[in-house]
């Protein structure tokens, strides 16, 4: 793959027909880093906010050996592209076909569950072996995130010692996990959980073995400044450790956003202008998805030589033909912005790159390296402030 020094000179040397993705392998392998050094255990990624196949191999090189997986393909993916990665099946519903699978094929011994017919289920397609890691997810609160996590998943905290007394039964390893909503924008989040998690091992009365908080870790957006992540891991760290389970227990968490959000940005083109409405190629279908269907909010660059200063509010349209392929924004571009211009949209590495599909024609894009920063970044020792002119890039 051809590694550009950035987005503008992939404009200058390709005026890209097409959407591009840019990689940036740097800013993956540096938050990957941080968590391997900072967080007070083990970190799995969680697959599902970017299964591509070379973020896998960044972040297998970086030093990332577990990996959250929610489904056989995902499964498969990572067993075919990182032999030796730890696999950790943390849907709470799956196929029986899926669980034998996954533990017979691919070697993989970490489920969760949240209910007592899931467990069942695990215990007979695995045939009940004695190397079974066993993680019951509990019912937390999603108040503190952006993106709820809240109401589809988890055991509530009065039903939950008879399923880790029951659990435990099965178990080689018994867990306790949950997922705080994605994007927390509070390490309160994660003490509020543990608080639930503390509660519901005492009634139980069982030994834990791993204490797992999930994902949530927030990634950086206009309108979305987020406190430093060693916050969490501080918070996480003490409230763990004042946890009633056993001396070796160990505490993981399974992010997504945080590791994969500063590796890719898109370049789209103008291709209409409408007032203050943008017509670009790509949108709630491609890689827009969050844009569009939460309103969620991303930082965007002008890329061209000049541009008439003030920067202004506008809305996009995607390629489709559909009304629903719009994306309110506000996002700040020079006044001129206008057809044959070409945009970079960052921070789209989480839910943005995986989330494209091929609805009405226009699910096909380029891939390319670029080798300089991401919009914002949680992991550089600074904060990037969104000034009027870093809205403009100047092409050379
Ligand atoms: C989606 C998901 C994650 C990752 O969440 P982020 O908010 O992206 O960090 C982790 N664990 C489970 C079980 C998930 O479903």
């Amino acid at each position: 793959m051809h590694i550009f020094p950035d987005a503008s000179a992939v404009v200058r040397a390709t005026a890209p027909d097409r959407p591009v993705i840019l990689n940036r392998p740097h800013a993956a392998r540096r938050a990957a880093r941080f968590f391997l050094e900072k967080f007070p255990g083990r970190t799995l990624y969680a697959v599902k906010a970017n299964p591509s196949a070379d973020l896998l191999e960044v972040l297998w090189d970086a030093g990332v050996t577990h990996y959250d997986v929610a489904s056989i393909a995902e499964v498969r993916l990572v067993r075919a592209t990182l032999p030796e990665a730890v696999l950790c099946f943390m849907h709470p519903v799956k196929t029986p076909s899926a669980i034998r699978e996954a533990y017979h094929q691919h070697g993989c011994k970490v489920f969760s569950l949240d209910t007592q017919d899931e467990l069942d289920k695990i215990v007979e397609a695995t045939g009940g072996p004695d190397d079974l890691t066993l993680c019951v997810r509990l019912r937390v609160s999603s108040e503190y995130s952006e993106l709820s996590l809240a109401a589809k998943f988890g055991v509530e905290l009065a039903d939950a010692p008879a399923l880790l007394q029951a659990a435990r039964q099965a178990a080689d390893s018994l867990g306790v996990c949950f997922h705080v909503g994605s994007q927390a924008m509070t390490p309160h989040a994660y003490v509020q959980a543990l608080e639930k998690v503390r509660a519901a091992i005492v009634d139980a009365s069982v030994l834990v073995d791993v204490v797992d908080v999930g994902g949530g870790f927030p990634s950086i957006y206009p309108g979305m400044e987020p406190p430093p992540l060693e916050d969490f891991f501080a918070i996480i760290d003490r409230t763990y450790e004042s946890l009633p389970i056993s001396y070796s227990a160990e505490l993981w968490c399974e992010p997504g956003r945080a590791l994969c959000a500063e590796y890719n940005s898109l370049i789209v083109r103008v291709e209409k202008r409408r007032g203050r409405e943008l017509y670009i190629n790509d949108g709630a279908y491609g890689a827009l998805f969050d844009a569009a269907h939460v309103g969620w909010r991303f930082p965007v660059k002008l890329l061209r030589d000049e541009a008439d200063g003030a920067v202004e509010p506008f809305s996009f349209y995607g390629p489709t033909c559909d009304d629903l392929d719009h994306m309110e924004g506000p996002f700040g571009l020079p006044a001129d912005t206008g057809a044959g211009d070409y945009i970079e949209v960052g921070m789209l590495g989480a839910y943005g790159a995986a989330m494209r599909t091929g609805f009405n024609g226009f699910g096909e894009c380029e891939v390319h390296e670029a080798a300089d920063e991401p919009m914002a970044s949680q992991y550089r020792g600074d904060r990037r402030d969104p000034r009027v002119s870093d809205n403009v890039v100047r092409l050379r």
